[in-house]
This record gives C-alpha cells, sequence and structure tokens, in this order.
C-alpha cells in the first residue's frame, strides 16, 4: 500500500498507469489461495489495543466470505504477541510488525512467500505485514492521519492471494493500491474484492 502524499504523486502514477491500462481488472491474484487457512498472525507487543481491535476488524470481512465460501476463516489475527519488529522474517510464522521505515518508503506492506516451484504448487505458504510508523496512524479516525484498519484489510486482501489494482475503475476497491489520509471505504469490501476471494477459496 502507497501513500498519496502530495498531488505530484498522483499525477505522477495515473500518468504511468493509463500508458498500458485501458480498463480496471475485476481483480487480480498474487498466488493460488493461503495452503492451509487459516493463517494466523503473531503481533508486535507494542500495538495498543485499539489496535489489535482493529486488526479484528479488519480481518472480519474476508473471513465472512470464506465462511461462505469453503467454511473457514482465512486471516486470523488472534496469535500470540512477540518483541520483534523486523520484517520481513522468512521463518514460517505470519507477522504484523510496526517500525519506523522513512517516508520515502511504503506505508504498509505485505511479504507473502510460496514455494520456490509455482507450477507445482502457487498457495502463499505465510505472509508478513509491516506498518510503517514514519506515517501517522490512528484507531479513531484523527484528521490528517492513516487509519489502521482501512490499510490493514487491503493487506489481509494480499495474504489471502490478491494483487494490487490500480485503474481508474479500481479506487473503491479494498485492492485499489493508494490510501489517502482520512480514508476508510478500504473496510468495506467492494463486489470485486468478494469475487476475487470466492475465485480463490
Ligand atoms: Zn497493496
Amino acid at each position: 500500500m502507497k501513500a498519496k502524499k502530495t498531488v505530484t504523486v498522483i499525477l505522477t502514477s495515473v500518468i504511468g498507469l493509463t500508458v498500458g491500462v485501458s480498463s480496471a481488472w475485476a481483480y487480480g491474484t498474487i498466488s493460488s489461495g493461503i495452503s492451509s487457512p487459516p493463517l494466523t498472525f503473531t503481533k508486535w507487543n507494542g500495538f495498543d489495543p485499539a489496535t489489535y481491535t482493529a486488526f479484528s476488524n479488519a480481518a472480519s470481512p474476508w473471513n465472512v466470505v470464506s465462511q461462505g465460501e469453503i467454511g473457514k476463516n482465512i486471516i486470523d489475527p488472534n496469535g500470540t504477541t512477540t518483541s520483534t519488529n523486523s520484517y520481513p522474517v522468512d521463518d514460517y510464522t505470519n507477522l504484523i510488525t510496526k517500525g519506523d521505515r522513512g517516508l520515502n518508503q511504503y506505508l504498509m506492506q505485505t511479504t507473502t512467500y510460496k514455494y520456490i516451484y509455482p507450477w507445482i504448487d502457487n498457495h502463499t505458504l505465510h505472509a508478513d505485514i509491516d506498518i510503517n510508523g514514519s506515517f501517522a496512524w490512528s484507531n479513531n479516525q484523527t484528521s490528517g492521519t492513516y487509519d489502521v484498519q482501512n490499510v490493514i484489510t487491503h493487506e489481509f486482501g494480499h495474504a489471502a492471494g490478491l494483487a494490487d489494482l490500480y485503474g481508474t475503475g479500481d479506487t473503491e476497491k479494498t485492492m485499489y493500491g493508494y490510501s489517502s489520509t482520512d480514508e476508510t471505504k478500504k473496510r468495506t469490501l467492494d463486489t470485486d474484492d468478494i469475487n476475487g476471494i470466492k475465485a480463490l477459496y
């Protein structure tokens, strides 16, 4: 997830994207879905309780869809806590971390791990999600901050196997690849986000 920081950033992105993209994809995938759902996330122990609640709220809409498809959750944000905030860590655990990564970096990012032979098995084995603490975050929609639940709903979509979307027709979708301060619309899944999960599970 990238930040829309300035008008310059927005315009540069739109120009770059419109060269090769004439219409929006319904959804995109980065894997065949989670190999053994749910992915249970271990969380950095420095988050406050409201942030843990935001994680739970963000997992819910994805799990509602997967419950209807396979009868089980795909994202479990209620794992144990850890003192590490290193990211990413290829250790077969699923981590949610936060650290000051710099304002020129991502807003929030998900790294997913698959087998090295995707033509044999393209499922997601585990995923690490990092929140860039260099940006201003809140859980109570403080003006001028990024909403944790809003953005991590998008990142859970990556963990589930969905790709970023950047088309001009994708801006209302949870999997749209840009976010702005004060935005909360990604908390609620778009029909195409739901259809992406239904295709994977
Ligand atoms: Zn993304």
